[in-house]
């Protein structure tokens, strides 16, 4: 029997694209091979960004056509995820994102995906790293580092003699006990790492490297001081002056 589309039940995939490294399972239309390109490209720019290599891992993305199909599945097989905007689980074998479809539903599948990616390569990662990468990296590629909104509001908060805290920002363990301005001031710092020369990028993929390597390489903030005592300031004329 066929139902009209406003009752179908949560799970009834209308596409369905797999490729290499990633499973896309879609209750809206979006364009079959769409969202596995826009994973590999993501990837790629991942990878090329961090100095990672992505290869290993496989990836599964579950679009629903609603917030209703996402709780009505969702909390079937992760309760404690039903209330959540979006989900990233890390699998044994591979990883499960989460998603339903609104108007900035992209960025949210850039958003969870860049944390899937980033923990396919790496044990573990701080959580202000993990979560202004996933900000960054969130926004599509053409605008990334000139349109994010984060941009405005720092430089707003920064007018306002705001200077983002990189030791309070390490001190934050979940993220319940996360606002919307650490989001953006963890994106801040790693947009300033990315962005503002040769010597802060490297720092930042010297770090990741470590990770991966299973090395401890103790808190960020201590290495970034050390090589870059007047980081706080570099970081504010950074903001300031980014085109
Ligand atoms: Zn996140």
């Amino acid at each position: 029997m066929l139902l009209p589309l406003e009752v179908q039940a949560a799970g009834d995939w209308i596409e369905i694209s797999e490729g290499d490294a990633f499973i896309c399972r879609s209750e809206v239309k979006v364009g079959q091979n769409e969202l596995p390109l826009m994973l590999k490209n993501l990837r790629t720019e991942i990878d090329k960004t961090l100095g990672l290599d992505n290869s290993e891992g496989l990836l599964e993305l579950y679009l629903f056509r609603n917030r209703r199909n996402f709780v009505e599945y969702v909390s079937q097989r992760i309760p404690e995820g039903a209330s959540r905007q979006a989900l990233y689980v890390k699998g044994e074998d591979r990883s499960r994102v989460y998603i339903y479809n609104h108007n900035l539903v992209r960025n949210d599948i850039r958003h969870e995906c860049t944390h899937a990616l980033l923990h396919h390569s790496l044990p573990y990662l701080p959580l202000w790293m993990d979560e202004g990468l996933a900000e960054y990296f969130e926004v599509e590629h053409q605008v990334r580092s000139t349109g994010n909104p984060h941009l405005r509001d720092i430089r707003f908060a920064m007018f306002f003699r705001h200077q983002p805290d990189l030791k309070k920002l390490e001190q934050l363990t979940s993220l319940t006990e996360m606002d919307k301005n650490h989001y953006r001031d963890s994106w801040a710092w790693i947009h300033f790492l990315i962005h503002e020369s040769e010597e802060s990028r490297q720092l930042l993929l010297d770090y990741l490297k470590e990770i991966r390597e299973g090395e401890p390489p103790g808190r960020f903030s201590s290495i970034l001081y050390q090589a870059m005592p007047n980081a706080d300031a570099r970081l504010k004329q950074h903001i300031k002056n980014w085109k």
